[in-house]
């Protein structure tokens, strides 16, 4: 195993590794450790080029750091890639050895399940390092966290319906939910237990059927979803659907959801707000899986009462920031990204 560091300014430490014989080739970014050792999990994908695979690492550790500290966590931010197609490439060899390169980082990182990983991959990681989350079984296994990561969402579109439309109750309003999947799902039956109204799109019509069937809600092309009248839209698929393209389309008051990295770019939170359209920043608003990971991290011992405290407290973050992005006319994600950078700040002794 070839192990190289990567200088990169904004980051505290990036290795590249490598193991021709084993296909391995991935990168670990670690963003900042100053609240906390780095968290964020890691991910697989047959990316075309490894520049591509080092600048996910980069941009989603970076991520990692704001959602950590936007969730009040003592924990950093990092992330870790692996190139390759996890359906062809993935094999027990190549697990073990990613878990010796997180042993080897002695717990500066701590890995998780991200996309294209299972939480029996994250068992076999396991079985070279002691700093992997995420498991299914053990004494702080965390299990899957995305009916936590739905209830954190639909808690931040609570907040956004108090602040946008006087009231937070849910019922009657109308919610545009972009993908069905693991956190999709939870989230419109939460929506839809409060009463709630939903439009719905997926990529998998078999997925679109069944939400259909179950919560009564009208189906629409997944091009056709930034169009909808709807009150809220809670983008729950893909990132960077927040764009120069789909921003002049919406016809909501609000968008509050939990996908990664919605805004195409920093410049669509100002397009938002310049449209009068109030977005829940979205590494406020999904850090509950995270949440739940770090029961795991920490040995959390009364798993479901922490839970319950963070969630709340994710919840009050989320109204100061649409409270003071009002009074100061900016969007909530730049308030959001300042009051991370804030916590940020190197302590005076
Ligand atoms: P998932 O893979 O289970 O679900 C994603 C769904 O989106 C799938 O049903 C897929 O078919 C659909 N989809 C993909 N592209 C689409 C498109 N263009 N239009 C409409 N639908 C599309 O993933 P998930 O775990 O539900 O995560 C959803 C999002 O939330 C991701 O951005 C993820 O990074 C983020 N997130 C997830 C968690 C978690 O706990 N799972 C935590 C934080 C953030």
């Amino acid at each position: 195993m070839e192990i190289t560091p990567v200088d990169v300014p904004e980051h505290e430490r990036v290795i590249e590794f490598k193991d021709a014989k084993l296909g391995l080739l991935g990168y670990v970014a670690i963003h900042s450790t100053q609240l906390g050792p780095a968290a964020g999990g890691v991910r697989m994908r047959p990316y075309d080029h490894p520049a591509e695979a080092l600048n996910d690492a980069l941009r989603l550790s970076r991520g990692m750091t704001f959602k950590n500290a936007a969730a009040d966590l003592p924990l950093g931010g990092g992330k870790a890639v692996i190139v390759g197609d996890p359906a062809t490439d993935k094999t027990p060899a190549l697990l073990q050895a990613f878990g010796r390169v997180v042993q080897q980082l002695e717990g500066q990182y701590w890995t998780a399940e991200d996309m294209g990983m299972t939480p029996a991959d994250m068992a076999q990681i396991g079985t070279e390092t002691a700093y992997v989350a995420g498991l299914s079984d053990g004494d702080y296994a965390s299990g899957d966290p995305s009916p936590i990561t739905a209830r954190g969402i639909y808690n931040a579109i609570r907040v956004v319906a108090a602040h946008r439309f006087g009231c937070a109750a849910l019922k009657g309003w109308t919610v545009a939910v972009q993908g069905l999947g693991n956190v999709g799902w939870h989230l419109c039956r939460l929506l839809h237990d409060d009463g709630a109204k939903l439009i719905v799109t997926d990529i998998n019509p078999e997925q679109i059927a069944r939400a259909v069937e179950r919560f009564s809600a009208k189906a629409v092309e997944t091009n056709e979803i930034y169009a909808v009248e709807a009150d809220i839209f809670a983008p729950c698929a893909i990132g960077g659907i927040l764009n120069e393209v789909s921003i002049p389309q919406l016809k909501v008051a609000a968008v509050a959801g939990g996908a990664n990295n919605q805004l195409a770019t920093d410049a669509d939170a100002d397009r938002l707000h310049a449209r009068g359209i109030l977005y829940a920043p979205d590494f406020v608003a999904n850090g509950g899986g995270i949440v739940n990971v770090a029961t795991e991290i920490l040995q959390v011992e009364d798993r479901e009462a922490w839970v319950g405290l963070r969630l709340r407290s994710m919840e009050n973050t989320m109204d100061r920031i649409l409270t003071r992005a009002r009074a100061e006319s900016v969007s909530p994600h730049k308030v959001a990204a300042s009051i991370v950078q804030e916590l940020l700040q190197p302590r005076a002794a």
